[in-house]
């Protein structure tokens, strides 16, 4: 398919999304990430550190190292770094998936400590357009998004926000999706939330959820915060804007906990479809949901792990579970 016929199928796809930015559609690089090495930093279970429910990992690409969300508590992935050896402060780029606290409550923590060894530690944050929208719970009239407050906390420390509307290769192979189409109803979220518009008060989709996507000689590998914009419509945009290559590891959250059976399967079978190799199920994928997904798309115990604190995958080793979730 052309680029031009995957834009025009992107087109119709959306049509009608509420509040999803339409990404613009880039030529492809073909730069490949030949190392690639991930370790999680925050998420519920934990053998090293402390758990949390929270999302955070580092990646590691041919030498470049990024943060990719923050935790929720301000302390734990610091904390969980120290513990696990982990220097943070030579890190300037961090993206944040989404406006949730449980994957911004770490950063401005961090950038506070972190920035007296080096004042340009984890100084830009990407992010996409949405994440600073005013939010209401059912019946409150507070505001209930906290990366508002925090944009203004960070700026003040020097901080910048870099907002993608589209997709963007940040580093060599290495790519952020921007805003993804929402190609199938996946409605990965919950519970209710509201986006304040001129019009009202409209249904909160999290329009601004987005991935990182990293095109490695093996595949791709697909790094996820809540998967709110849906693990299939993320990984087929993935597929369609970055390769087409096979999936070759799926990692993070991917709010997959309280989906029913049928749910289960149909994602797994996608999956499947999608050549997925490795799954390394964190924060809210939901234990069951990682052992279903293992069961039905032909994993192994080896290369379908619930996430820990400390645990890892590298394009080389696989996936590294630690002691509990081998
Ligand atoms: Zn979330
Ligand atoms: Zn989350």
């Amino acid at each position: 398919m052309t680029r031009a016929a995957v834009a025009l199928v992107l087109t119709i796809g959306i049509a009608g999304a509420p509040a999803t930015t339409e990404p613009p559609i880039r030529p492809a690089s073909a730069h490949r990430v030949h190392s690639v090495h991930i370790t999680v930093l925050s998420t519920m279970l934990a053998d090293k550190g402390v758990g949390e429910w929270g999302f955070a990992a580092l990646i590691e690409a041919d030498g470049h190292r990024l943060l990719f969300d923050t935790g929720d508590r301000p302390e734990t992935v610091l904390q969980n770094a120290r513990e696990l050896g982990i220097d943070l402060s030579t890190v300037t780029e961090v993206v944040l998936s989404h406006h949730h606290g449980d994957h911004t409550g770490g950063l401005l923590a961090l950038r506070r400590e972190l920035a007296k060894a080096n004042p340009a530690a984890l100084s830009r944050i990407h992010v996409a357009p949405g994440i600073f929208l005013s939010r209401r719970k059912a019946g409150s009239d507070a505001e209930s998004n906290p990366t508002i407050a925090l944009k203004g906390a960070v700026e003040a420390g020097g901080g910048v926000f870099i907002e993608h509307s589209g997709p963007v290769e940040l580093l060599p192979g290495v790519w952020l999706t921007g805003p993804v189409p929402r190609r199938y109803p996946e409605r990965n979220w919950g519970p209710p939330m509201s986006i304040v518009t001129a019009r009202g008060l409209v249904p909160d989709s999290i329009p601004e959820d987005m991935a990182l996507v990293l095109n490695t000689d093996k595949g791709l590998v697909v790094v996820t915060g809540c998967g709110h914009a849906g693990t299939i419509n993320t990984v087929e945009y993935a597929r369609d804007v970055v390769a087409p290559g096979p999936l070759y590891a799926l990692i993070g959250g991917l709010h997959l906990f309280a989906a029913t059976d049928s749910t289960l399967a149909w994602t797994a079978a996608k999956l499947r479809a999608a050549g997925l190799v490795n799954l390394l199920g964190g924060h809210c994928t939901g234990i069951e949901a990682v052992f279903r997904i293992r069961e039905l798309a032909g994993l192994t115990r080896r290369a379908a792990v619930v996430a820990a604190v400390g645990s890892s995958f590298d394009l080389d080793r696989g996936i590294d579970p630690l002691a509990l979730a081998q």
